[in-house]
């Protein structure tokens, strides 16, 4: 796999639009376990990152997330802002001096965002949070120096529905402790179709 900054901003813009169309789906499954925000709180800050992405030049991959990075900081409340921010940070910071960023470069740069996630919201896997697709989907890029798109997107559903299972130990949804089986979690669902999206403009 190669990425260039313009495969990164075809990802980011398929990303944003997934989570417009699944907007009131990610805050039904918010309401569930949550504070009924995900949807809103994603659908704000990844469209302010196209506002800011669209309207400026970008020389390399590591200029462009960190501008994606610093966008859902300062925009997005709540966890996921500050989760996916230091996520898209960490890659950016990885990815210096890399264009076109390549498949070694780039599972770097997953290990340093899951990293940042984690030394962020302290969550482990196995603990119902966005963790747990980062880390499946991480171990799958170390395992696979060359794959099928098809099979990154397939990793990343199958632990996103994994998290269906889990009792919340992290987050809002840890609250409700048993309650909180049975239902998949928000940001795990988000985490997918950011992968989701990737695979989309690798198979193009
Ligand atoms: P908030 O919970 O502050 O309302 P969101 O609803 O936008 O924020 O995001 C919730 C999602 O954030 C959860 O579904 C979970 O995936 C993720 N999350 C919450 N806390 C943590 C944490 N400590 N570590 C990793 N991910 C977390
Ligand atoms: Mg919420
Ligand atoms: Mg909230």
């Amino acid at each position: 796999m190669e990425l260039n900054v313009q495969s990164v901003l075809k990802w980011i813009e398929k990303l944003n639009d997934k989570i417009q169309n699944n907007k009131e789906y990610l805050t039904s499954l918010d309401q569930a376990i949550g504070d009924g925000d995900h949807g809103i709180n994603m659908a704000r800050g990844f469209q302010e990152v196209i506002n800011k992405t669209t309207t400026s030049q970008y020389d390399t991959v590591s200029d462009l997330t960190k501008d994606v990075a610093m966008t859902l900081m300062s925009k997005v409340g709540g966890a996921s802002g500050p989760l996916y921010g230091t996520a898209f940070l960490k890659l950016s910071m990885s990815v210096k001096g890399k264009d076109p960023v390549d498949h070694d470069a780039f599972t770097a740069g997953v290990q340093e965002a899951l990293n940042g996630i984690q030394q962020r919201g302290k969550a482990n896997e196995g603990e119902k949070t966005l963790v747990d697709v980062w880390a499946p989907v991480l171990r799958f890029l170390q395992e696979n120096s060359e794959f099928e798109p098809g099979k990154l997107e397939e990793t990343a559903k199958v632990a996103m529905e994994s998290t269906k299972d889990i009792i919340a130990i992290r987050g809002r949804a840890a609250y409700l402790k048993e309650r909180s089986k049975g239902h998949l979690d928000p940001g795990s669902v988000s985490s997918f179709y950011l992968f989701q999206s990737l695979a989309e403009v690798l198979q193009e």
